[in-house]
């Protein structure tokens, strides 16, 4: 096979992007990735000026890659980001203590500052779930990131949802009839009452690029999935449509943006306080504290 040459200098490229149709190397690549991201930021309106920005990062690449990406954005387009890292306490493969590792390691090379809580000390145990693990951890996540946020005066809550998890979300969610998500999905969701805006700076660039841009600019990240998580098989099939046809992602999203832009008015139905924390919910007592009540019983259960 004939050597790439980088597009924009001339250099070995390192990987071609067929969406883009262009070859580029390493540093070309970082540069680009980046203009992306800052894209992104920009014409979506994203992140508002003199924001404090809370990015949870997982010690992942796609979370990795975004907290990079900020820190190195946040100079330029006026704002400020700090990570917070969840340690959800699974001990099998050491997978906790590893991305706790990580985390620290990329917030240490980037000069983020880093908070760390501990589930165990909003009284859950993902190991305690049996089966279902996978739910209760997306949803112990998405309440400790909102508390810590709000709690601690951040403005929103930043997280490193790719366009392959956006697609992949959209099918699950088309074709088991729930349309719920749909405001939600946007590039920035606002926030209202308790809860805190959120936002997906990745939300165009791919799992592939996330990587890639991790590994161009020398930034640690943990390869190892979550010994918990079964295999999504719509992102296999997300990555085979993308095969296929090239730019297919990319275009989606774009297109699901422009649609529910248009055509979803922002209606907020009623929503109540939990009986027991307080916080935002649909019915009386929040996913996570139902959670959490479950996460005790089993626990106790346990004891002998
Ligand atoms: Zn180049
Ligand atoms: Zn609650």
């Amino acid at each position: 096979m004939a050597r790439l040459k980088c597009k924009f200098c001339g250099k070995p490229a390192i990987e071609r992007l067929k969406q883009y149709r262009l070859s580029l190397c390493e540093n070309c690549f970082v540069s680009f990735y980046e203009r992306q991201v800052e894209r992104t930021l920009k014409r979506y309106k994203v992140v508002r000026k003199g924001e404090r920005v809370l990015a949870c990062v997982s010690g992942g690449k796609d979370s990795s890659a975004m907290l990079a990406a900020l820190k190195k954005l946040s100079k330029n387009l006026d704002f400020s980001v700090e990570a917070l890292h969840i340690d959800l306490g699974i001990k099998k493969d050491d997978y906790s203590k590893k991305s706790l590792e990580v985390a620290e390691k990329v917030c240490r090379m980037l000069d983020v500052e880093l908070s760390i809580v501990d589930v165990s000390e909003y009284g859950v145990s993902i190991e305690s779930f049996g089966r279902k693990k996978c739910a209760a951890c997306g949803t112990v996540k998405r309440y400790v990131m909102n508390r810590f946020a709000r709690e601690n005066g951040f403005d929103c809550v930043s997280t490193g949802h790719s366009s392959d998890d956006i697609v992949a979300f959209f099918f699950r969610n088309w074709l088991s009839g729930n349309f719920d998500w749909s405001t939600k999905f946007l590039p920035r969701t606002e926030g209202f009452d308790k809860v805190v805006t959120r936002i997906r700076p990745l939300y165009f660039l791919s799992e592939r690029e996330n990587a890639l841009y991790c590994v161009c600019s020398k930034i640690p990240f943990l390869s190892d999935s979550c010994p918990y998580s079964p295999d999504d098989e719509w992102k296999e099939i997300v990555y085979e449509i993308e095969r296929r046809k090239p730019g297919f992602r990319r275009q989606f999203v774009t297109n699901l943006v422009k649609y529910l832009k248009e055509n979803s008015e922002e209606k907020r139905g009623e929503f109540k306080y939990c009986k027991l924390c307080g916080e935002v919910t649909t019915s009386d007592v929040c996913a996570f504290c139902r959670l959490r009540e479950k996460s005790g019983k089993r626990k106790k259960r346990d004891v002998p």
